[in-house]
């Protein structure tokens, strides 16, 4: 039988923590092994031959796994954009380019305290200048995302049944 599923699951460690997210049938597999345990499902059922399994939306695996210390989740347009909520820093606006605050040509780092989310029409105005030539304010303090945002590297965020276990 074939539903109209959600394409990926929230699996979390035994201890839940959120791990990754894995796609429809790696989360079927993990709940058939008896190597996960679903915690929340859409209310559909996936019926295979033998067994009737609810539909993962989030997962939480029956053992713990250690997991090492990952490297820092690198900025690029994409992360970028998805830190600041596609806002541009400068206006508020819908956002889809990234500028560095401190321009690059002028000494500026590309690093999460530099970069921020920028309209078109702002970047384009910004330039090379620095801030304070042009009387322009950032509306927030770029930094680096932090919780389990980051830890995601970025997968969409946008289950409404995943945010309880993501809370940072
Ligand atoms: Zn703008």
């Amino acid at each position: 039988m074939l539903l109209p599923a959600p394409p990926r699951t929230l699996l979390l460690n035994a201890s839940l923590e959120p791990l990754c997210v894995v796609a429809l049938p790696r989360a079927v597999t993990l709940v058939m092994s008896g190597k996960a345990t679903v915690l929340e499902s859409d209310g559909r059922v996936l019926h295979s031959e033998h067994v009737v399994v609810p539909l993962p939306v989030v997962l939480s695996l029956t053992r713990y796994v250690h997991v090492p210390m990952r490297r820092p989740l690198p900025p690029t347009r994409r992360t970028v954009l998805q830190r600041d909520d596609h806002r541009c820093a400068y206006c508020g606006s819908h956002a889809d380019t990234v500028d560095h605050v401190h321009p690059r040509s002028r000494g500026g780092r590309h690093e999460w305290g530099n970069v921020v989310a920028a309209c078109r029409r702002c970047n384009h105005r910004k330039a090379d200048h620095l801030l304070h030539e042009i009387g322009w304010e950032l509306r927030w303090t770029p930094s680096a995302p932090r919780g389990a945002t980051a830890f995601l590297h970025g997968a969409a965020v946008d289950e409404p049944a995943w945010s309880p276990y993501l809370a940072a």
